[in-house]
């Protein structure tokens, strides 16, 4: 992703800001059916998940991204959602623990972000997998890669189905995803999520799918 690609991050948010920032009414309207949200931040602390080839760890371009999304939450939907997050920190929380704060809230949706990693440097996309063919969480998955793809001109993959522990220990409590946001193994994608513009926009794009 080349610079008319920064140009798009730039636009996307200038234009979301715009709209947004003037709808006074939107958070009053929607507060009503406030809906739940789990983000899970993959890895932290001493597991750094994938790495890139310049050192850019994947935990923490998620943790920067879910916790952009609280702030969006805040300044521009006026605390629609009630977003939590598995992590906050740069701190290693075991799988159960994860999963744990899901089956005791019961949200509208679980999203696991986490960043892909493959020998063939070529390969890109974000990509989601989901436990099974549940609708809901297929639905959620489709939305959310069509919206990065036209927000951002984002590279996505077709949903996946993926026998994760925490998909497989979620399921049964809400629409649960895992998304793979690009590959720290393809120069381009680990050089746009180095970007901190860029992850603003990708926090932006995902929360306004959901
Ligand atoms: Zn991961």
């Amino acid at each position: 992703m080349e610079n008319h690609e920064s140009m798009k991050t730039t636009t996307y948010l200038l234009i979301c800001l715009l709209i947004l920032g003037n709808n006074n009414a939107i958070g009053q309207t929607l507060k009503a059916e406030r809906k739940v949200i789990v983000l899970d931040a993959g890895h932290g602390g001493i597991d750094s998940g994938t790495v890139s080839r310049n050192g850019l760890q994947e935990k923490d371009v998620v943790l920067d991204i879910v916790r952009q999304m609280k702030v969006w939450n805040r300044i521009l939907f006026e605390s629609k959602y009630d977003i939590y997050l598995t992590r906050r920190k740069d701190t290693l929380i075991s799988l159960t623990d994860r999963t744990k704060l899901v089956k005791h809230l019961k949200p509208d949706v679980f999203i696991s972000l986490h960043c892909n990693h493959i020998n063939d440097s070529n390969i890109q996309g974000a990509e989601i997998y989901t436990y099974d063919s549940n609708e809901l969480s297929l639905l959620y998955a489709k939305t959310i890669l069509n919206k990065l793809n036209q927000d951002l001109g984002f590279k996505t993959r077709k949903p996946r189905k993926g026998n994760f522990q925490v998909l497989r220990e979620t399921k049964e409590h809400c629409p649960a995803l895992l998304l793979e946001l690009g590959y720290l193994s393809n120069s381009s994608e680990s050089h746009y999520l180095n970007g901190s513009q860029n992850r603003k926009a990708l926090a932006l794009s995902i929360l306004m799918s959901i």
